[in-house]
């Protein structure tokens, strides 16, 4: 049987890009850069909770660090380090390997150091911490919405939720199992947008909390929002404005700054649609169908509702 610091030095210990110290000591030493801010988050993903048992490993370790990397472009932040704590009912070299594959390949896209975790005996769970920096008083956050502000989706919304219920092919699965991070567009935003998040929650629910944050209300036009095909009209409808895990980003901008996110959305070959606009009043949500009637809005993803 491989020791637990057998394991760690094989799959875990890689040389390090930008950091004095990584993997091996009782922490790890990271150095800012001098004016950048450290953005810290962290994002769990359990089995049986956030994923079902005997998921791939390799899809795993993209996505453990992929809804990190989300939260690092939603802060307009650059991802640069990262520690990841482990529990596993057994150590199986097949799994581990897999994984590590899956995690290193995405942060080695982004330079991603990482520089420590835990490696525990447990029931699967994973457990990814991130450190980025953003220059001072560049950080886009939720409160920065203002009346007037467009709205804005990167990509398309609905596709994990449609993958979730078994719907949409091949293209729709690798949405909920591998998402792509929207870092460069996150990178970009900063100067440009006014408030921005990641859509891990579903749409309305997210938009919502910008809305809570920068006591704002919002206008939204159904017909405007990039929608992931789906025959069925009803179950679109809840996947684009409820589905959770589609990692792409809401964000608000003044009307100033269209050409611009223009520019971006073709420099990034990213779709960038505008969907609306942030009303003065109460924090409210109003989506409006193509009639111009205002839509039910159904509930986003909670653990504990
Ligand atoms: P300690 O007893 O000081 O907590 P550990 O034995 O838990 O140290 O870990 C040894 C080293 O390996 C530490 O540098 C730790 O950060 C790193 N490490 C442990 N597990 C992981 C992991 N899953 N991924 C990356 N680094 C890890
Ligand atoms: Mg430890």
């Amino acid at each position: 049987m491989p020791s637990e610091f057998d394991l760690i030095q094989r799959h875990f210990s890689r040389p390090v890009r930008h950091t004095l110290l990584g993997v091996g000591d009782d922490a790890a030493l990271l150095r800012p850069d001098a004016g950048a801010e450290m953005a810290v988050s962290t994002d769990m993903l359990l089995e049986g909770r956030h994923f079902a048992k005997g998921a791939a490993p390799r899809l795993l370790g993209h996505k453990a660090l992929a809804v990190n990397l989300s939260d690092m472009a939603a802060m307009g932040a650059t991802p640069r380090w990262a520690t990841l704590a482990l529990a596993l009912p057994e150590a199986d070299e097949a799994w581990l390997g897999a994984f590590a594959t899956g995690f290193h390949a995405l942060a080695a896209r982004y330079e991603v150091d990482l520089v420590g975790g835990d490696t525990t005996r447990g029931p699967l769970s994973i457990c990814v911490t991130i450190f980025g920096e953003v220059p001072a008083g560049l950080a886009l956050m939720r409160g920065g919405a203002r009346p007037g502000d467009d709205i804005w989706v990167s990509g398309e919304l609905g596709g994990a939720a449609l993958a979730l219920q078994g719907g949409g092919g091949n293209a729709v699965a690798r949405r909920l199992h591998q998402p792509e991070p929207r870092v460069e567009l996150g990178e970009r935003l900063r100067g440009i947008a006014h408030a921005a998040i990641d859509v891990s929650d579903g749409f309305a629910q997210d938009l919502g909390h910008i809305l809570a944050r920068s006591g704002a209300g919002a206008l939204v036009h159904y017909a405007l929002l990039p929608k992931v095909a789906c025959e069925d009209a009803g179950l679109q409808q809840r996947c684009v404005l409820a589905g959770g895990d589609d990692y792409e980003l809401v964000f608000t901008a003044p009307q100033a700054a269209r050409r611009d996110i223009e520019a971006l959305s073709a420099a990034l070959r990213l779709a960038l649609t505008r969907v609306g606009s942030i009303q003065s009043g109460e924090a409210k949500l109003q989506v409006l169908d193509a009639q111009g009637k205002p839509l039910a809005v159904p509930r986003g993803y909670d653990h504990f509702a």
